[in-house]
């Protein structure tokens, strides 16, 4: 595992609302939540007050699997935040959830830049998933 778990970096925090707390409470127990649609029946991620696909309203949270596979995916070596420098490159991804989500996410781990399109993912798995502060992926 990556990175030294008694002194996680200081990571940007989510800005918390009405809209995404199923999501950011769900993360703190290392769960990941989406919202489904009542009407159309898909899942979605990010968290939204109305379906992206039919404009809904009519919407549930679910725990999802954490599995999927990737994309597409990029290596990032120069950070926007400087919690991320030691962590480069960061291998972020486009993840396709076995529910049907679409999701911008990462992988750690220190096979990350080992990802290619296609390649099974999970969930990082508690404890380590409580340094992060949104989902976040290793190669399954
Ligand atoms: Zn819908």
């Amino acid at each position: 595992m990556m990175g030294d778990m008694a002194n996680p970096p200081t990571y940007p925090q989510p800005r918390e609302d009405a809209t995404n707390a199923p999501l950011i409470a769900g993360w703190r127990e290392g769960r990941l939540m989406l919202q489904r649609c009542g009407d159309c029946g898909r899942a979605f991620f990010y968290p939204r007050p109305m379906c992206p696909h039919c404009w809904s309203e009519k919407l549930a949270w679910f725990e999802a699997s954490g599995r999927g596979r990737i994309v597409a995916y990029s290596h990032v070596f120069k950070p926007h935040h400087p919690a991320f420098d030691a962590e480069a490159p960061i291998v972020l991804i486009e993840a396709a959830l076995e529910e049907g989500a679409l999701m911008l996410t990462r992988v750690v781990g220190e096979d990350r830049t080992n990802a290619r399109s296609r390649m099974a993912i999970s969930l990082v798995p508690m404890p380590e998933a409580a340094r992060y502060p949104l989902p976040t992926f290793v190669l399954a």
